[in-house]
């Protein structure tokens, strides 16, 4: 084939790849528009995960009627006029490529008012080009519809996943710009139903709540200063707030780490793993903290324009901004919670009941040195300092101090919960949670002193596999025999196990095994660094006392112990609580003893 220049229509349509990947990028790009053009509320609603329809609607601004076309054309924009502006960026867009992009794509409507104009636009691109341009008499502000996107890129349709899959890219979208703008009210509603809203109210952990509830957001804490005020330090050119999760709140993924910088969302491996550093040992392996980060520096200390859709950014100078989060990180943690080293201790506790006793057994178990054990409040705040919560959004039990004080066992509920009493209030607890705790942490412990304590089955098990789990339990088969599942190739489709961890041989090993194996088979990355972790979670699962099995006083009694022991008892493996907390205090407000 000669050399030809391509046509306009297609060349726009490679170009607009770039930036346009998915009904997501669509969104991303419309909200940093609204942003920039300082809406207060944005609205998104879309159709069929965004394919047949995405609608932005915000009270900014607006576009000068005149200028309306021009928005459309590539290379046009508002925010920028040459390269040194960038240096004192303070917009989200500046490129002037994502209308143009989109309309190469899609089929665009703008309806915009002006600000102080007496009527606004309507505009309507097809194929890229002006359609309808009208005026229009709505309210001051922009509405952006984009429909049936990709219709002529069979290629990029046949890309897309699932509409709900889809969604929830753009919800996962909206609720980053609700993080990094809490003063601004978001809202996004799918085929007719609201996925998401926040708040507007200014303050960073309403919309905390509002991405990842209630329980998660109670369990965080403030970084720097989150609120934005200032509080007499001497600003520092690299500044870091936000919130991060008490060493007990983790997951299995280190993509509940989200960092701004100067409020634009991006994603940086060597920075997140500063924030994981700076938990040091207090998280259990292969497992990840949760975090909301903002960094702030002068905007010519940072060059956002290296990539695409601007995902990645490149600090002049990263090794500073990498040792000011962990700093900032490590700070919070300290401040709010000096995690204790609880010694497990072998006499049996006397019968208590004051407050005064109970101190005195919590220094016997303490030890020296740390006599700071978080107080019948806790240390870590039940709501943040900054929460504008309401009473009527707390839920009727709170969640208990992170470290759990010494407990007595009152009896079982349902043959699921068991019923205690502490110092401070009523301690209820989940036993499979609970016991999951614990066999995870005696496990790892036991893997890292002096080896897993196996049995051999009294008969070799053999078990079939699918073809979709043989791959996959191939390559696991060196991480299940390094935690005691003695398990070996045995034939096509086939595999024989000859021992098995011995917290297992109590039940059913059997059943066990069948269920771990599915449960790897199900991993979404078998081969993660967490994978062993993972394993074990999948181990402690099986071995530990289901719900609905009725316990004795003295079984209850030694569960609770054994949790006071654990490092992180208020958490199971999975990261679901294993114990609701209502205080002392709690309880009298409700009867209405004052
Ligand atoms: P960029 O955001 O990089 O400038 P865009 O193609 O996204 O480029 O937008 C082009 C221009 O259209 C912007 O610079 C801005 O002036 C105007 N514009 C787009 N969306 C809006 C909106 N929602 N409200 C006000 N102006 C807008
Ligand atoms: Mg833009």
């Amino acid at each position: 084939m000669p050399i030809r220049i391509l046509e306009p229509r297609v060349a726009a349509q490679i170009a607009a790849g770039e930036v346009i990947e998915r009904p997501a990028s669509v969104v991303k790009e419309l909200l940093e528009n609204s942003i920039d053009a300082d809406a207060r509320d944005i609205r998104v609603e879309i159709r069929e995960g965004g394919r047949a329809l995405i609608r932005v609607h915000d009270d900014g601004m607006g576009i000068p009627s005149i200028e309306a076309g021009l928005a459309f054309q590539r290379h046009a924009t508002s925010k920028i006029s040459s390269l040194e502006d960038l240096d004192h960026l303070q917009t989200l867009g500046f490129r002037g490529e994502a209308l143009a992009s989109i309309a190469a794509v899609a089929q665009v409507t703008l309806l915009t008012h002006r600000d102080g104009e007496d009527v606004g636009a309507l505009l309507r691109m097809v194929d890229g080009r002006e359609a309808a341009h009208e005026p229009y008499g709505g309210a001051t502000g922009t509405v952006l519809t984009v429909e049936n996107l990709f219709a002529a890129m069979p290629a990029r349709l046949k890309f897309l996943k699932q509409p709900t899959t889809e969604a929830g890219l753009i919800q996962q979208i909206v609720t980053r710009y609700a993080l990094a703008y809490p003063d601004r009210r978001f809202n996004l509603v799918s085929d007719g139903r609201l996925l998401f809203q926040s708040t507007g109210s200014g303050k960073l952990f309403d919309a905390l709540m509002r991405v990842y509830g209630l329980e998660m957001a109670k369990q965080m804490l403030p970084v720097g200063n989150p609120a934005g005020e200032d509080v007499g330090r001497p600003a520092s050119a690299i500044r870091v707030s936000g919130y991060v999760g008490i060493p007990e709140l983790h997951r299995s993924n280190r993509s509940y780490i989200t960092l701004f910088v100067n409020r634009r969302w991006f994603q940086d491996t060597s920075l997140a793993y500063s924030v994981i550093q700076a938990y040091h040992t207090w998280l259990p392996t292969g497992r990840y903290p949760v975090g909301v980060l903002f960094i702030d520096v002068d905007p010519a200390e940072v060059d956002v324009n290296v990539h695409p859709t601007k995902a990645e950014v490149r600090f002049r100078d990263a090794h500073a901004v990498f040792g000011a989060v962990q700093r900032a990180v490590r700070e919070a943690l300290l401040a709010h919670a000096p995690v204790p080293q609880v010694q497990t201790s072998s006499e049996t506790p006397a019968p208590w009941n004051t407050p005064e006793q109970w101190s005195v057994r919590r220094e016997a178990l303490l030890g020296a040195g740390r006599s700071a054990f978080p107080s019948a409040q806790g240390q870590y705040p039940l709501t943040a300092p900054d929460a504008g919560v309401e009473s009527a959004d707390l839920p009727e039990v709170s969640a208990a101090p992170p470290l759990i004080p010494l407990l007595r066992v009152l009896g079982q509920m349902g043959a699921t919960y068991i019923v205690a009493e502490g110092p401070d209030g009523m301690y209820l607890i989940d036993q499979h949670a609970a016991h999951e705790r614990i066999l995870y942490e005696q496990f790892m412990a036991q893997h890292a002193r002096d080896g897993l304590t196996v049995q051999a089955l009294l008969e070799p098990l053999v078990v079939q596999v699918s073809p979709q789990q043989e791959p996959i339990i191939a390559e696991s088969l060196e991480a299940l025999n390094e935690w005691g599942i003695g398990i070996e190739p045995f034939g096509p489709g086939s595999y024989v196990v000859r021992r098995v961890p011995a917290i297992l041989s109590r039940g059913d090993p059997q059943a066990a095994i069948a269920e771990i194996l599915d449960d790897l088979a199900l991993e979404a990355n078998p081969l993660d660094t967490g994978r062993e972790a993972a394993l074990v979670t999948m181990i402690c699962k099986r071995a530990a006392i289901k719900g609905g099995q009725p316990l004795a006083m003295a079984e209850m009694q030694e569960l609770v112990y054994q949790l006071e022991a654990c490092r992180s008892p208020r958490t199971c493996p999975h990261g679901r609580p294993t114990m609701l907390y209502l205080s002392a205090a709690d309880l009298a407000g409700r009867f209405e003893r004052t």
